[in-house]
């Protein structure tokens, strides 16, 4: 079921919780909401679940206009980060319950509920599990049961608010990787709420960044990734420094000297160059386009992390080579070899 959501705004009193958003989830994929805390991430899934009326802008599930149609005429299915299971009931009544409580012309039959949950514990990897209460499992294990629970009324739009948000790191790393290949195996659309840049891209088929109720960018982990549309996506998905630049006659400069950059059709005047740590290289002084002081080294896996004050106006951070040592202290020169260009802000 594809979701559109066209010009969404939400406002709490004088906070603008979202600010003419646009975007649509095509059918079968998983997308990721991603952005910091009070982005609006979480009011997003909240609108487009019905929980929340926005104050302008429409929401439509396939082409329907889905706006003014109540939470429980949506179809959509919920997992939270806290999630509150039926402590009173054991695994299988707590996933066949949605089915239980249906009006009697929609209620399956006993067996098929039955079969129903027997499949769905199969999905989660919790067969045997069924007669198991809450306070029993483990955390993964009881969103696991959640996840389960949602899928078991065959919701149109599967949304996921930080399911794993609880859980200690391991258990979020497995548990990402088996929704993962949980939603390959039902196409189900689902939208995923998470602030976890790692695992938005690694989970995701499409992410869109929030910042401050705006819509930065949407596209693939990729895209988001190799072209950042934004100074805001670029700082959100990974370290980078900013260095004052000047575009003259198609060329940026950096202290008189050429980076070679693609300026997208920018025209002459002031800019902004941002560089990840390895588009940064520690160079002699005829190849540097700026200079600064070694401020501290750290290793991270099979490279060097430099960290350098004095070469823009934060510090920058350099990836090198085990093999290059600079002592702290140590003026050296930076050549930027490459990064992304923006107006200046
Ligand atoms: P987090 O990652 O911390 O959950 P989020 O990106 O999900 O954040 P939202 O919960 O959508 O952000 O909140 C967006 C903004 O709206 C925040 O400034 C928040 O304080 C505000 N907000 C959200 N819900 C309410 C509410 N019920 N009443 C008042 N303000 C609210």
């Amino acid at each position: 079921m594809e979701v559109r959501v066209a010009n969404v705004a939400k406002e709490f009193g004088e906070t603008a919780a979202l600010r003419d958003v646009s975007l649509t989830v095509h059918p079968g994929e998983l997308l990721a909401l991603l952005g910091p805390s009070g982005s609006g991430k979480t009011t997003l899934l909240r609108v487009i679940a019905g929980l929340e009326a926005p104050e302008r802008g429409q929401v439509f599930f396939g082409g329907q206009d889905a706006t003014s149609l109540a939470v429980q005429k949506r179809q959509v299915g919920f997992v939270f980060q806290h999630y509150a299971l039926f402590k009173h009931l054991n695994v299988g009544d707590n996933i066949a319950y949605g089915l239980r409580v249906r009006e009697r012309a929609r209620r399956p039959s006993k067996a098929d509920i039955a079969q129903r949950v027997s499949d769905l514990l199969e999905l989660v990897q919790l067969s045997g599990y069924e007669a198991r209460f809450p306070a029993q499992l483990s955390g993964g294990q009881r969103q696991r049961v959640a996840l389960a629970r949602a899928l078991a009324v065959e919701p149109r739009v599967l949304l996921l608010d930080e399911p794993f948000g609880a859980l200690d790191a391991k258990v979020r790393k497995d548990l990402r990787r088996w929704l993962r290949d949980i939603h390959e195996r039902t196409g189900q659309t689902t939208i995923f709420v998470t602030h976890d840049q790692d695992e938005a891209l690694e989970l995701a088929d499409r992410v869109a960044v929030l910042n401050n109720g705006r819509l930065e960018q949407i596209g693939t982990p990729d895209e988001v990734q190799d072209r950042p549309q934004t100074p805001f996506v670029l700082g959100f998905l990974g370290d980078a420094a900013r260095f004052d630049a000047r575009i003259v006659g198609r060329q940026v400069l950096i202290g008189g000297k050429a980076v070679p950059v693609d300026i997208h059709g920018r025209g002459d005047g002031e800019a902004a160059l941002y560089s990840r740590p390895w588009q940064l290289r520690i160079a002699s002084p005829a190849e540097a386009h700026v200079r600064g002081v070694v401020t501290g080294i750290r290793r991270v896996g099979g490279s060097r992390r430099i960290e350098i004050q004095g070469a823009a106006k934060a510090k920058v951070e350099v990836e090198t080579a085990l093999s290059v040592e600079p002592a702290i202290g140590e003026e050296v020169g930076l050549e930027i070899l490459n990064g992304y260009v923006f107006a200046t802000d």
